[in-house]
């Protein structure tokens, strides 16, 4: 008991300072994608090619889905032109499906709830997680987040068993047809009112499983989304940016 107590006073503080401070990134964090098309030339479609999910398109000019992103950096790696890079902004989540394609350097973050959800979830906010046929990395760095290391809970936010308990649904996975009845279930059995957050790429568009014949393409074909969380997976600290901007927390 002595050696357990004394381990734990050596550990000291571990909880990260976020929001208050920066958190701090791996070297190789690929945060939101920048876009510059006025370096991309007329011809060149290399991007576009080495994408594996269809989430670069050009039409007039470059356009790069985060919804679709997988963030594999590879449309970035192969322009010659220096037309895509991907900064280290972690502050990825949007109240709007449309507002994760971007364009070029303008980005709309997540919104506040109105007035009302604010009142009643601003500081308490009781999640059920449903995970819908992802690979478990969106689960895993959602998971983390109830670790000492984040500590979701100092913001009043609970992973909680029982939909019948929760406010709201946490989605991952891109929603095969074996979970459909499930999450209708599950979004039904959440009293009203509630709010549903899409984590990861699987559950915003259908991440690389986009266009199979048993996939839903998303949670927002099945049940209506309001905050989706871009990556694959998502930093924890995406998540927990996208969190605490939707309950008015950050700025
Ligand atoms: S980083 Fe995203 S847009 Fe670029 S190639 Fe990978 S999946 Fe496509
Ligand atoms: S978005 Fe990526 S990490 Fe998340 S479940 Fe889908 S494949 Fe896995």
């Amino acid at each position: 008991m002595i050696r357990a107590l004394l381990a734990r006073i050596q550990q000291k503080h571990r909880t990260v300072g976020f929001p208050k401070t920066e958190p701090t990134l791996p070297p190789d964090f690929l945060g939101r994608p920048e876009l510059f098309p006025q370096r991309c030339s007329a011809d060149c479609r290399r991007c576009i090619e080495v994408c594996p999910t269809s989430a670069v398109q050009k039409k007039d000019a470059v356009t790069l889905d985060m919804g679709r992103c997988l963030f594999c950096g590879q449309c970035a790696r192969e322009c010659p032109s220096g037309a895509i890079r991907f900064s280290r902004d972690y502050r990825l989540a949007a109240s709007a499906k449309a507002d994760l394609l971007l364009k070029g350097e303008e980005y709309k973050r997540a919104a506040t709830l109105g007035k009302e959800l604010k009142r009643l979830f601003g500081r308490s906010l009781k999640l059920r997680q449903v995970s819908a046929g992802g690979c478990n990395a969106c689960e895993a760095d959602t998971n983390v987040l109830t670790t000492v290391v984040f500590d979701l809970s100092r913001f009043g936010i609970q992973f909680v068993a029982s939909p019948r308990h929760a406010d709201g649904l946490l989605i991952t996975g891109p929603v095969p047809e074996n979970m459909k009845l499930a999450l209708e279930k599950t979004y039904q059995a959440v009293p009203a009112p509630k709010l549903v957050i899409a984590v990861g790429s699987c559950a915003i568009s259908g991440g690389p499983f986009a266009g199979h014949p048993e996939v839903h393409n998303g949670a927002d074909g099945i049940v209506p989304v309001d905050l989706y969380i871009p990556g694959c997976p998502p930093h924890p600290i995406t998540i927990l940016d996208g969190l605490l901007r939707l309950l008015g927390r950050i700025d």
